[in-house]
């Protein structure tokens, strides 16, 4: 079905080794991701007793040849010298419709080398999570890693109490993370960190092949990409929960949705992780954190970096510095957008300061706050303006900020701007309370909720009914307050 490649498995040993999965129980196709499936090139589809058994690593597909990763990372401030595929597998990458080589890997499909004292398996909740976000990030045009399937072992797995166990297939542009350049640099293996640098030149950021320092430029071109993707998280109230540097990718995608949520109350310091107690992921920390990673990750080219002297050292660290620009020009642009703003508007950032307060001060839902906006811009009727008004404790301030966001405010005469807004401002999030129905049906045995939430968060600016019902924000005694992967 998918044609295998196996460019990754030819740089140095460990950056990946040879590893099996290890069979599961009973497979089941819970979800097949057939248009992904499409274009990463697949010709014909098989049975799903076939799908299930690939999708599980219960048969390994013709052409894959699975392999375990090799990396590092700092988990939560702390270095830790070896991570690695403790229960993921490289099958290989394909080359697809658009040329764009991409990683398909299976996640729960046994131990690896790279195990330690972990199972190598995940529970289905964890999938299920990761399929329905991921897959509205990629409706939302942000970059993200992919679900092509989902399926259950029929195996129980034992976290805090035994729960269903399940194998993900996710799609990435590849699985290079910060982490894993820094398992080369602490190896001190030189050789494997420029084959390494050089294989993500090649495949990510081909034009810094032609630059005057090639790895400086890779370095530049990773903090750009890695600064528009937080703006754009931030911009819609994203929270991935668990930035180490082994979930920061090279390529500049969303990858690892373990503990991930959206923010429902606007709040700054917000954190769900369970495992991040002292919030250092939290929303508004997100900046400062994806900036300190891409320190790390300028750390581990230093070797490479050096071959021209000292100033290796000057020239990373302006790199650097140059995220706040990037970060700060691109969330200017989504608030331009999300406020209905026109793009060159010196207003955005401030107009964008006073509805965050406001939202804040008037414990008002993000997501919902910028839909009734959007509505309200479309044709400002009283109705609209008082829909408005009932999300917040405080409606007289709102009505202030209101006035002076209409007298800049374009996207009711604009249709470019108005879509541009409409783009900005899903319908739909996957709230996490109804994610977690989603997943306590499943674990019930009942996929419909499942179903029905995955339609309805990859059309995220259609307005059915079904999108409406799931859109609502949580009622007190639906909040989810934290978050497990
Ligand atoms: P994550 O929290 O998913 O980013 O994973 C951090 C590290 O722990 C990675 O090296 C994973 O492969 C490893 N890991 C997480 N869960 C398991 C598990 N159940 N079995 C083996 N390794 C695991
Ligand atoms: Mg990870
Ligand atoms: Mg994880």
């Amino acid at each position: 079905m998918l044609s295998f490649e196996h460019r990754y498995a030819t740089l140095p040993e460990p950056l990946s080794v040879e590893c099996a999965a290890t069979p599961v129980a009973t497979p089941e196709l819970v979800a097949f991701n057939a248009p992904l499936a499409a274009e990463l090139g697949a010709d014909e589809i098989p049975d799903e007793a076939t799908l299930a058994a690939w999708f599980s690593g219960n048969q390994t597909m013709p052409s894959a040849k699975p392999r375990a990763l090799g990396y590092a990372g700092h988990q939560f401030g702390n270095f830790v010298p070896q991570l690695g595929d403790g229960r993921a597998l490289l099958l290989g990458e394909v080359v697809d419709q658009h040329g764009k080589r991409r990683d398909v890997q299976l996640k729960g499909s046994g131990r690896t080398p790279f195990s330690r004292g972990g199972d190598g398996r995940s529970p289905l909740g964890p999938v299920l999570r990761e399929y329905l976000v991921s897959e509205f990030m990629a409706a939302m045009g942000i970059p993200t890693t992919r679900a092509l399937a989902a399926v259950t072992s029929g195996e129980r797995v034992v976290r805090q109490l035994p729960e269903p166990g399940a194998v993900f297939t996710r799609v990435a542009s590849s699985h290079i993370r910060v982490g894993t350049f820094q398992f080369a640099a602490v190896r001190r293996d030189e050789a494997a960190l420029k084959a390494l640098a050089d294989h993500a030149i090649e495949r990510h950021y081909p034009e810094a092949a032609n630059a005057q320092d090639p790895y400086l430029a890779l370095l530049e071109a990773v903090v750009a990409r890695q600064a528009e993707l937080v703006a754009r998280w931030m911009s819609i109230g994203f929270i991935h929960g668990v930035m180490n540097t082994d979930n920061c990718s090279i390529a500049g995608e969303t990858i690892d949705y373990g503990p991930c949520a959206f923010m429902e109350q606007f709040d700054p310091q917000k954190a769900y992780s369970s495992v991040d107690q002292g919030k250092r992921y939290a929303f508004a920390s997100q900046p400062g954190i994806a900036q300190w990673n891409l320190a790390r990750f300028a750390e581990t080219l230093l070797p490479l970096l050096n071959e021209q002297g000292d100033a290796g050292v000057a020239q990373a660290t302006d790199a650097i510095r140059r995220f706040d620009g990037v970060f700060s020009a691109e969330q200017r642009r989504l608030h331009a957008d999300k406020l209905g703003l026109a793009a060159e508007s010196n207003d955005a950032d401030a107009l964008m300061e006073g509805l965050e307060s406001q939202m804040h001060q008037g414990r008002m839902d993000m997501t919902a706050t910028f839909d009734a906006l959007t509505h309200y811009a479309a044709s400002p009727s009283d109705e609209r303006r008082d829909a408005l008004l009932a999300l917040t404790t405080q409606p007289q301030a709102l009505t202030a900020w209101l006035e002076a966001w209409q007298a800049a405010q374009v996207a009711g005469q604009d249709d470019e701007r108005f879509a541009a807004m409409r783009r900005g401002n899903p319908v739909i999030i996957p709230r996490n309370h109804r994610v977690q129905e989603a997943i306590d049906a499943a674990y019930d045995g009942d996929f419909a909720p499942f179903y029905t939430l995955l339609g309805v968060v990859t059309q995220p600016f259609d307005d059915s009914t079904e999108a409406r019902r799931l859109a609502a924000p949580a009622i007190d005694s639906e909040q989810v307050l934290r978050t497990f992967c």
